[in-house]
């Protein structure tokens, strides 16, 4: 990303251990180790208090997997996802069922207050037409309704996935907790800076399973079992899950084009990133995806970079060797670099939080 230049995040540890980051128990160790008096820190604040966080990054850079992340080796209890991309999938939903769609126009009535008409709104939910944008206020009516519905037992900590989306809503973003009566509560911006090169590949190689629509990658994190096509002289992925019965991934139409069709989309999220790095007031954690290659051994362990896969058939034996090494590409100034797994970005997160919620100085 020109222009944006975040620091790099050292990870690295002084005593070199060694983690299986795709295992979850090794994971949980491997969080424990490297940020353990973090994460203490920030479960004793969510036992009593909340924070918002927004998260600002390129389409598919990996915010829900961060903050999903996040949630699971902290406090699950305590810090909730909020997408409102997920929420505006939902609408569908509404609007085909007509109880439902019911309840929607009539909370709507009551709480939307905006420039385009309730009957435009709804016409072009029922028409399914993605072109139309769904005005920023009816988003915040809805997310605040949204939001406030999770609550539940107790309010939580909210990482807020795909808002602010346009340029118009990074100044409605600075009073958002005030709108969801979360005034007290620290609010901060997460910024995520990965190389849409990273993000070109995650989608070219990702597949799905049709059966259970569990998302691998060919290149980037294959399952167990591989297979050779030998009309196609193509290797597939079989589903890890055993209830699908050795189905076959797939890869999704569109998806072989990589970020061809969303390189406006990217542009824009990038230009959101540089406007938020300029924001005052509030504080803004920098997560960095990936580091030059050659300061990867400074920075980081060996097992925290994303290996890429490759496989070879042997037409005697038909056996599938898999190949493994650190997967190398050019970030967006074009050096050579190797990107991270989640878990080393959410330790930089974990960190970074601590400090920016004003916990780093206090004793447990
Ligand atoms: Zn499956």
């Amino acid at each position: 990303m020109k222009d944006i230049n975040f620091p790099l995040f050292k990870t690295k540890s002084d005593v070199y251990r060694k983690f299986d980051l795709t295992d979850v128990k090794s994971r949980q160790e491997y969080f424990e180790y490297k940020a353990g008096p973090e994460i203490k820190k920030l479960r004793e604040f969510l036992k009593d208090n909340t924070f918002i966080a927004y998260l600002l990054g390129k389409k598919s850079s990996g915010k829900g997997t961060y903050s999903k992340m996040f949630a699971e080796v902290v406090d699950k209890d305590h810090v909730a996802h909020f997408s409102v991309g997920d929420m505006v999938r939902s609408f569908d939903e509404i609007i085909k069922d007509e109880s439902k769609k019911k309840e929607f126009v009539e909370f709507l009535k009551k709480n939307y207050r905006g420039f385009i008409s309730l009957e435009d709104i709804i016409k072009s939910l029922e028409n399914r037409s993605t072109k139309t944008l769904l005005p920023t206020e009816l988003i915040l009516a809805l997310a605040k309704k949204e939001i406030s519905a999770r609550g539940g037992e107790g309010r939580k900590a909210i990482f807020i996935d795909g808002f602010p989306r346009d340029f118009d809503q990074i100044s409605y973003s600075l009073f958002f907790r005030d709108l969801i009566n979360y005034r007290d509560d620290p609010d901060v911006f997460v910024l995520i800076d990965v190389p849409s090169s990273v993000i070109d590949e995650r989608v070219k190689f990702r597949v799905i399973c049709p059966v259970c629509n569990t998302s691998r990658n060919l290149k980037l994190l294959p399952t167990k079992k591989v297979e050779y096509n030998k009309e196609e002289k193509k290797f597939d992925l079989i589903c890890d899950n055993s209830s699908c019965q050795g189905s076959k991934m797939v890869t999704k139409e569109g998806d072989e084009q990589g970020i061809g069709p969303i390189k406006e989309r990217l542009e824009k999220d990038e230009g959101l990133i540089k406007q938020a790095m300029n924001l005052q007031g509030l504080p803004k954690i920098l997560l960095k995806n990936c580091v030059p290659v050659e300061k990867a051994s400074e920075y980081t362990d060996d097992y925290e970079i994303t290996p890429e896969f490759s496989y070879e058939y042997d037409e005697k034996t038909g056996e599938i060797k898999t190949l493994e090494k650190p997967w190398e590409v050019a970030d967006d100034e074009g050096v050579l670099s190797n990107s991270l797994m989640p878990p080393p970005v959410v330790v930089s997160l974990i960190k970074q939080l601590t400090k920016a919620l004003g916990l780093d100085a206090e004793s447990v």
